[in-house]
């Protein structure tokens, strides 16, 4: 019986189609195939879920993007599960328990999962907003971002990388492996120096033997040429790192405006309690990127005190295994990465003592391990309390 109160099984719509919502789908098919659970998956990409983690590898031409595909549209809906691709979710309507489509279209719940994972952040440029960036400017966030990368390798441009995190990081060294020329652009003396400290120093250093020029400065508008594309990154100061490409890797914002749109509880993240539930709801969840826990227990040692939002794939997993059944074979061969910073360092070590650019370093590879399995108990498990859903 589901919620509307006719006979069938529990409509479970999931919104987003990440690596997160795929895996939780993984579990759910189970109860598809026994007929206990109607599970409708919708993401706004084009693609089916992908690792997004590999994104920089298919920009620079190190994978195929069929390589990194995680889920299987028509293979989902052999088994059951109903996927709509290229489809935005614009609004939830929890009193009426639907989400409506920005085509127009609706599609009702019984229980409703967001898994809306994060967007990346654009830094104050003058005369640029996120709806419409210059030719020539991208994020490294999906693969339409990995693709403008990939063209201005292929058309041998001069990739301007702007950000020292982590993942600004790996965007630089990929291309450059790969043989272009990048400038990496980073605030403060080093990149990545908040989190490494003195150590920073040492990375900058590694990273400018590779052959990428390393710039520090404060981003504060472009110049466009005559085709109104990217030619260069202005600095505070009004120095120009000139490029052909920009890429912009300042870090990800969890996206909760479908759950601010509902009146459900956001802080950084949507905020979810130990069991990844919505606070003060009974029929919505919140999993992956966009979600931020209060577990009330400090004792709890799947939480372990870290709540925010982390911008990575482990937790999201982990928590999606949890809230699901044990996972195929496929799955436990994937662990979470070790530290990144650690990685990198070693790579961009390992570049600078080739002599001459000889044998190539080895790649700065992530993620192809074991990893903890935490099989949890079977999701859904009962009926949900109550279901008369009313507003805060
Ligand atoms: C280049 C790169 C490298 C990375 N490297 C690492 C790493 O080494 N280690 C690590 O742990 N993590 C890494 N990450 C982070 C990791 O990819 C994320 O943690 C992970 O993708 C989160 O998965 P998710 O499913 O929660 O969200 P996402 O991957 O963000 O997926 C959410 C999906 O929901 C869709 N969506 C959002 N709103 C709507 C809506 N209203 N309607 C329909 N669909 C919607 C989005 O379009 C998106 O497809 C990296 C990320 C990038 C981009």
């Amino acid at each position: 019986m589901n919620h509307a109160g006719t006979p069938g099984p529990e409509r479970i719509v999931v919104v987003g189609f990440g690596p997160v919502a795929a895996r939780l789908v993984e579990h759910l098919e189970p109860l598809v195939a026994r007929g206990v659970a109607a599970v409708t998956v919708i993401g706004e990409e084009p693609h089916a879920a992908y690792n997004r983690v590999l994104v920089a590898d298919v920009a620079v031409g190190r994978t195929r993007e069929s390589a990194i595909r995680l889920a299987d549209a028509a293979a989902l809906a052999v088994r059951g599960i109903d996927v709509r691709l290229g489809a935005r979710v614009a609004r939830v309507d929890r009193p009426f328990r639907r989400v409506l489509l920005d085509d127009g279209r609706s599609v009702d719940y019984d229980r409703l999962v967001l898994a809306t994972g994060s967007r990346p952040v654009l830094p104050p440029l003058a005369g640029v907003d996120g709806a419409s960036l210059p030719p020539g400017v991208g994020f490294l966030r999906d693969l339409t971002d990995a693709r403008l990368l990939a063209e201005a390798m292929t058309a041998e441009r001069r990739i301007v990388v702007l950000g020292g995190g982590i993942l600004g990081i790996e965007a630089a060294l990929a291309a450059a492996e790969e043989g272009a020329r990048v400038t990496l652009v980073h605030t403060g003396r080093a990149p990545m120096e908040r989190f490494l400290g003195d150590g920073a120093q040492v990375l900058g250093a590694a990273l400018a033997r590779t052959g990428i020029t390393v710039v520090g400065g404060s981003s504060t508008g472009l110049t466009l040429d005559d085709d109104g594309r990217f030619s260069g990154l202005v600095l505070a100061g009004g120095t120009c790192v000139e490029g052909g490409a920009l890429v912009i890797a300042c870090g990800v914002r969890p996206r909760t405006e479908l759950a601010d749109g509902c009146d459900l509880n956001t802080a950084a993240g949507i905020l979810v309690d130990h069991d990844l539930r919505a606070l003060d709801t009974q029929d919505v969840w919140a999993i992956g990127d966009c979600a931020e826990i209060r577990c009330w227990d400090a004792a709890c040692v799947a939480c372990s005190g870290v709540t925010a939002p982390r911008g990575l794939i482990a937790p999201g997993w982990q928590r999606a295994d949890r809230r699901g059944r044990p996972s195929p074979p496929s799955w436990r061969r994937v662990r979470p990465p070790s530290p990144l910073p650690i990685r990198l360092i070693a790579a961009a070590r390992s570049c600078s003592s080739r002599p001459g650019g000889g044998a190539p370093p080895p790649p700065v590879r992530r993620m192809r391990t074991p990893g903890p399995w935490n099989p949890g108990s079977p999701w859904p498990s009962g009926p949900i309390p109550g279901t008369d859903v009313t507003r805060r």
